[in-house]
């Protein structure tokens, strides 16, 4: 199978000829219909990731259609399925609890074992896959990838978002946009925070009531004005100490900070203002991806029209742009996401 292979950090993907891979007893092989073009991706790419070494392919963003099954997996040839980036093992306590994300023999491709930018991928576990629904394009449906998802699980299963309450978004990227959009389906009012004004404007024009340039000043204080006394749930999307802190800052007393974003850098210490979180009473939650079981609940939303998820997938790429999308990383981006379509081009 045709695959763009990691060989050097930083360096254009290696589009390679590979041995197609071999199907797993409770796992399938997919074709790839899509894989979106993650800025976790970009975090292997840079060498920053330590299960990411030369010879790795990335992608963790797929849906596809299956072309093999193992004895022990419940779908057949045909299916077109989406998967979530974390593959849980459905045995261990934590599964058996049905917080899987944190499932304890977890697999995610792309992060230590092949990943989707690749014309085939090997899905074990495929009991944590879900079924792509008609009405959903698979550059839609990869588009979700880890960002929608995340989002969804991270407002509703972490933060138990109400409608009324006010969310701040650090950050608008792919994740960014997702919390917007999703808790503005959820009754939710929104103030967004970036550097670029024209991710400001998009976002503006996709529900937030309030926009704030983290470039003007101080960040935290305006979205205490905004929201006349804080919000009640922040979400961090950036990974960065300024924005961590801002995100703290923001909060009205008892707010919920959802920390969404991969903290960057090698180590991903921090300094955080911890006495905010005291005087304030926060609450603060970590969050990684959603329980594939809640997969019928997102797609609901999305199939009944109350969230639209056509804003996040920006441009659809041939296999050969996705280095140019990796190194595009490096500097604040437009808004939207890129999704491979093309895994011959
Ligand atoms: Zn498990
Ligand atoms: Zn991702």
């Amino acid at each position: 199978m045709r695959a763009a292979v990691i060989q050097e950090f930083r360096a254009p993907l290696s589009l390679e000829t590979v041995p197609d891979p071999i199907c797993e007893a409770d796992g399938v092989v997919l074709k790839v219909l899509a894989c979106g073009i993650c800025r976790s991706d970009w975090h292997g790419w840079v060498g920053e990731h330590p299960k990411v070494r030369p010879g790795a392919i990335p992608g963790h963003e797929y849906c596809g259609e299956v072309v093999e099954a193992g004895p022990l997996a419940r779908w057949k040839p045909g299916d077109r399925l989406i998967a979530p980036f974390i593959l849980s093992c459905g045995a261990c306590p934590e599964c058996r609890s049905g917080q899987t994300t944190t499932c304890r023999a977890q697999r995610v491709p792309g992060f230590g074992e092949p990943g989707a930018y690749a014309e085939l991928i090997s899905a074990p576990h495929a009991h944590t896959l879900a079924r792509l629904p008609g009405s959903l394009t698979p550059a839609l449906a990869a588009g979700l990838g880890c960002r929608v998802t995340t989002a969804y699980h991270a407002l509703t299963g972490r933060a138990a978002l109400q409608a009324g309450e006010w969310v701040a978004v650090h950050g608008t990227g792919g994740i960014g946009l997702s919390v917007l959009l999703i808790a503005r389906a959820l009754g939710a009012r929104v103030v967004v925070v970036d550097v670029v004004p024209e991710r400001l404007a998009h976002a503006l024009s996709l529900g937030a009531e309030a926009a704030v340039n983290a470039r003007s000043g101080d960040v935290a204080a305006q979205i205490v004005e905004i929201t006349g006394g804080g919000a009640q749930v922040s979400v961090e999307a950036l990974g960065s100490e300024a924005t961590a802190n801002a995100s703290l800052m923001c909060l009205a007393p008892m707010g919920r900070h959802v920390q969404v974003g991969l903290p960057t850098g090698h180590t991903a210490v921090m300094q955080i203002n911890m006495n905010a979180v005291y005087m304030k009473q926060l609450s603060l939650f970590g969050t990684r991806g959603m329980p594939s079981w809640r997969y019928p609940a997102l797609l609901s939303l999305i199939e009944t029209g109350r969230l639209d998820v056509r804003p996040i997938v920006a441009r659809e790429v041939p296999l050969s742009a996705a280095s140019a999308e990796l190194a595009a990383f490096d500097s604040p981006r437009p808004p939207g996401v890129a999704v491979i379509t093309d895994f011959r081009g």
